[in-house]
């Protein structure tokens, strides 16, 4: 008897599925036939009452059409859902080329501190950083420039309104953005016991006027070598090795004695022409030489302020913009464009 019923309503679902023309209703077919509610239900449930014989008959017979009447839901729900779906249109031709996206430009400071990177790390020297604002004993203190000195007058340093707490004595100390990069120094010195090596890229900021060669915002760059027998020889080799390097040309090193508080001595150093190779051309108003940057060996004061016993070690420092570097390198005539944020400039690099 149950064997009919079953067969009854297998029938019957087949006719019911013709009728379902949409997921809705065929959602309310499976509920009907499948469910808890369902005469399917029942029978499954009523196996348990019917005798050992009975059950091996029935128990097949019932899972089997149960299993028909779901794949069958199943195969009906798939083809609705692509009812209307047009393959052939919609098929996607993996071969068309895509659109080409703007990769973006790197601005010439950046190829330029990189190019400066690559060669001082593979020279051995470690790349260090300090903040951008500064306390007064880094900025000028510890650098052995004097309290009265015009670099810190307001006309030259960006003073901010806010001040630090001196984390030795507990007095108050003025704060600034950066005028130097040589401001990491003696925080990389009170860190680390010679000898080492270090190379300190950066932003720096000046309270000027603007005009071609002159920002308020620019880039610098210095190099620290500090241990027990560092002489000027050494900086000559280093700066002569590593814009030989950057220019790929082979040039040469000039310095003229000159004074900056934190050295002794102290010298301007200049360099071979990259353009006439020293000949003496239009860039280097026929002087075969180009001026770039400060340089000397540690002041002693710089030492002391770091911790470092008095006459123990002896160090060399130089630096420059990184502006006038890329200016000489791609042919810019206006400092201001490097901040200027004008697309036409970025895209030429
Ligand atoms: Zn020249």
């Amino acid at each position: 008897m149950q064997k009919e019923k079953i067969e009854g309503i297998r029938k019957q679902f087949f006719v019911d599925l013709e009728t379902a023309g949409n997921e809705a209703e065929l959602f309310d077919l499976e509920k009907k036939y499948l469910g808890r509610k369902s005469e399917f239900t029942e029978i499954m449930k009523s196996l348990g009452s019917l005798s050992a014989e009975d059950k091996k008959v029935v128990g097949p017979l019932a899972n089997g059409a149960r299993k028909e009447i779901s794949d069958a839901i199943e195969v009906k729900r798939t083809a609705l859902r692509n009812k209307g779906f047009d393959f052939e249109s919609e098929k996607i031709d993996i071969t068309i080329p895509g659109n080409k996206r703007g990769a973006g430009h790197l601005n010439p400071i950046s190829l330029i501190v990189n190019d400066i990177q690559d060669i001082f790390t593979a020279m051995g020297f470690e790349v260090s950083d300090g903040p951008e604002i500064e306390t007064e004993f880094y900025n000028f203190d510890a650098l052995n420039i004097p309290e009265h000195h015009p670099a810190r007058d307001m006309q030259d340093t960006f003073w901010l309104k806010q001040a630090a707490k001196n984390k030795k004595n507990g007095s108050e100390e003025r704060l600034s953005m950066r005028s130097q990069t040589s401001a990491a120094q003696v925080k990389y010195m009170e860190q680390h016991t010679p000898p080492f090596k270090i190379i300190v890229p950066g932003k720096v900021f000046r309270s000027e006027a603007t005009d071609s060669t002159h920002e308020h915002t620019f880039y610098q760059f210095e190099s620290l070598v500090v241990g027990e027998n560092i002489n000027v020889g050494n900086l000559k080799f280093v700066a002569q090795e590593f814009f030989s390097l950057l220019f790929k040309q082979d040039v040469k090193v000039r310095l003229r004695p000159s004074y900056f508080p934190f050295v002794e001595p102290g010298f301007e150093f200049d360099i071979t022409c990259t353009v006439c190779h020293g000949k003496g051309c239009k860039a280097c108003r026929y002087g075969g030489w180009l001026e770039l940057g400060g340089a000397g060996m540690v002041n002693q004061n710089v030492f002391e302020a770091a911790g470092y016993p008095r006459g123990k070690y002896t160090g060399f420092a130089w630096g420059f913009g990184l502006e006038r570097l890329a200016m000489m390198k791609y042919k810019i005539d206006d400092v201001r464009l490097f901040h200027s944020g004008d697309l036409r400039f970025i895209r030429q690099f």
